[in-house]
């Protein structure tokens, strides 16, 4: 192999934000023979499409946990890179409109009380003096979170990625991996396109392509590529450069300040899904995801829209970033060991919420690699937990889609 590595003790598949976090709590918590494998750029798949919100609410806790473990490792990154990674503490308003959604809004607040974050209700006046083109009179539970935010997901990529290699870890980019292989149920080694390397540990953090990767050793992940995407409006007067992040579950939307403009994101009921085998291998999304409907869509969901921005009509759209997330049918991620071979762990099906866990996804990994106590229980995010089921058939991927709407 030209960078001449040929044995690591572990081996991350995969240099976007979970597999960049994997590597660095394992460095900080002493393992840095460790090699991070990634066929791109790092941060340049899911991660850089991100919107980057980073919300704490949220009604599971070992979820809560897994973000909280975000928010502190951005402060530890700060310290150690003594520079500034663009957290943007705007903190986040969430509107619910209907009992089941004010059920949820005090579910979380429970967690969050529980673990001592402040948290509050609101009235609509309040709302609104954050939020000047916010009209919450349907509300009927306002909760905002003054410690909530959004963060730019490839720079806090490059931070976790800057201290791991200060640490020893090593970063091989443009070399793919073509599989894993194993010796007696146990993983020893993964054939790359530019070589092999010896290992005992192989972390599969390869998002949307981790099935690529998990077919080579015959383990199927319940999850399929799901198209995400939201819209920027032009700079606009009517947007404050900072307010807090909106979050609007009944209209399946949320909103967040952009540079004086407004970034929207929406979640249709029939999300558009693909074919694991058929992804390319970079991103290319604007390409790939055939954004020639984004009008129709947003046009769709103008009348969920309008009650809570009365002045949609004058929003000037500019762009519609788009890319795909991986989701499974129930909405909780993939994380952990699987049963039938030794030594092979995911870092997947991030459910769109991939850069507020990260912090949490790569200390679990670190965790289980290290023999640590683990903080979550692993239970509800086992790998295997859908048994044998087809992941490239189109009634999985509908699922997997219907659980992005529910979100
Ligand atoms: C439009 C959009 C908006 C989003 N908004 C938010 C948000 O607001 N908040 C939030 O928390 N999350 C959000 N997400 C989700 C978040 O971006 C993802 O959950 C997260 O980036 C997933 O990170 P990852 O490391 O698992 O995957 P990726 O970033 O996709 O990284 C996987 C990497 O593996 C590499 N790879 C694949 N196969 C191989 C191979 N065989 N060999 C070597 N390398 C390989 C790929 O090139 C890629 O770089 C959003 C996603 C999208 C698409």
């Amino acid at each position: 192999m030209s960078a001449n590595i040929d044995k690591a003790s572990v081996v991350i598949i995969g240099g976007g934000i979970f597999g960049c976090s994997s590597a660095y709590h394992l460095a900080k918590g002493g393992r840095r023979d460790v090699v991070v494998i990634e066929r791109n750029e790092l941060g340049s798949g899911a991660t850089a499409q991100s919107a980057g919100l980073l919300l704490q609410g949220r009604s599971n806790i070992d979820v809560f946990h897994l973000v909280r473990r975000t928010l502190e490792a951005i402060v530890e990154l700060e310290t150690e890179l003594n520079d500034h990674i663009g957290f943007k503490r705007v903190g986040s308003l969430r509107i619910a409109a209907t009992d089941v959604s004010a059920q949820a809004i005090r579910d979380m607040n429970a967690v969050l009380q529980k673990h001592l974050i402040a948290a509050e209700y609101m009235q609509e006046a309040e709302a609104r003096q954050l939020v000047p083109w916010l009209d919450a009179s349907c509300a009927r539970l306002i909760q905002y979170v003054p410690g909530d935010g959004f963060v730019d997901a490839y720079m806090l990529t490059s931070a976790y990625a800057k201290v791991a290699r200060s640490l020893g870890v090593r970063f091989l980019q443009h070399t793919g991996v073509t599989r894993v292989l194993t010796d007696s149920g146990k993983v020893c080694a993964v054939q790359t396109d530019r070589g092999r390397i010896h290992c005992s540990w192989v972390v599969d953090a390869a998002g949307a392509w981790a099935q690529s990767v998990a077919d080579s050793v015959g383990i199927r992940l319940p999850m399929a590529p799901v198209r995400s995407h939201y819209w920027i409006t032009a700079p606009d007067p009517l947007f404050p450069r900072i307010h807090p992040v909106v979050v609007l579950p009944d209209a399946r939307a949320f909103t967040r300040p952009e540079l004086g403009a407004l970034l929207l994101g929406l979640r249709e009921l029939e999300s558009r899904t693909y074919d694991a085998r058929k992804l390319p291998a970079k991103m290319a999304a604007l390409q790939f995801v055939e954004p020639e409907d984004d009008m129709e869509l947003l046009i769709e969901h103008s009348a969920l829209l309008r009650p809570y921005m009365p002045s949609l009509d004058q929003f000037r759209f500019a762009h519609h970033i788009c890319g795909f997330s991986t989701y499974t049918p129930d909405n909780r991620f993939l994380l952990g060991p699987v049963g039938s071979i030794e030594g092979f762990l995911v870092a997947g099906g991030c459910c769109g919420s991939g850069v507020a866990i990260s912090g949490g996804i790569g200390e679990t990994i670190a965790n289980l690699i290290l023999g640590r106590a683990l903080k979550i229980d692993l239970d509800s995010f086992c790998p295997e937990r859908c048994g044998k089921i087809d992941v490239y058939d189109p009634a999985f991927r509908a699922q997997c889609a219907a659980a992005r709407a529910r979100k």
